[in-house]
């Protein structure tokens, strides 16, 4: 694993966007490629919106947010997410999962939460992290910053075509319902809201293969001497 750029400073990459728009993907092989950690900020907030959920606590009672959450321990190993020591990898996956995760997290204890594990790994690691608001607010001294982008239909089939493949019986027209609607909840809530941070790259990946993805960012990596040489 790399840790540290040639400065001796850990590297930190912020990729943000919308579901769907192929964050996860794209950041998993830039880790891949720079040999770096990788964490999913949307992983964290499904295992806490699930764990409140499941305990039956209010999205907006503060109070015993605080104190529940106290009960929680996320750890992550090769690419697998635990909360208090069970791989809920798998299961965090679900669509209501994701939705769970938008509802619980416009609650501000929830994001710090969420935050303070991310800046403490990202301390000691160098890591590409994806999310909503990575280069706006959690890590906004990130080396680079890309917002990935995809018209709502075509990020609606990939998330549809990736929930069948782990089975999960919903229709097209379900996701797109689905998707429409955390887009708006993550867009307008007041705290943290989906948004491109100004000097982020953005990348409208609609028409685009991962491979270009993957070959545009590495490209923005060498100019800034963070990966191989430069692109010609
Ligand atoms: O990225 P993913 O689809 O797994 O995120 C699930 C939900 O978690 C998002 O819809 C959003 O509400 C929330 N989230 C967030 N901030 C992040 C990452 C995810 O609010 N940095």
């Amino acid at each position: 694993m790399r840790f540290q750029n040639s400065n001796n400073k850990t590297i930190k990459i912020a990729i943000d966007g919308p579901a769907g728009s192929g964050k996860s993907t794209i950041a998993q092989k830039i880790s891949d490629l720079l040999n770096i950690f990788y964490l999913s900020s949307g992983a964290i907030y499904r295992i806490i919106g699930c764990f409140l959920d499941c305990k039956q606590i209010n999205p907006e009672d503060s109070d015993s947010i605080v104190q529940i959450l106290k009960e929680v321990k996320i750890e992550i190993k090769d690419n697998r997410y635990f909360l208090n020591g069970e791989d809920v990898s798998d299961k965090i996956k679900s669509s209501k999962s994701g939705m769970l995760a938008s509802i619980y997290s416009k609650n501000p204890v929830v994001r710090k939460k969420v935050n303070d594990i991310i800046r403490e790994i990202s301390e000691k690691n160098s890591i590409v992290i994806d999310g909503r608001d990575i280069g706006t607010v959690v890590l906004p001294n990130s080396d680079l910053k890309i917002f990935l982008t995809a018209s709502l239909e075509e990020r609606a089939r990939r998330r549809w075509k990736e929930l069948k493949e782990k089975e999960e019986n919903i229709s097209y027209e379900e996701v797109l319902k689905e998707i429409e609607e955390r887009d708006k909840a993550d867009s307008t809530r007041d705290i943290s809201p989906l948004q491109p941070a100004e000097d982020a790259i953005i990348i409208d990946t609609t028409d685009k293969t991962i491979e270009d993805v993957v070959e545009e960012i590495s490209c923005l990596l060498k100019e800034k001497g963070l990966y191989g040489n430069n692109c010609s």
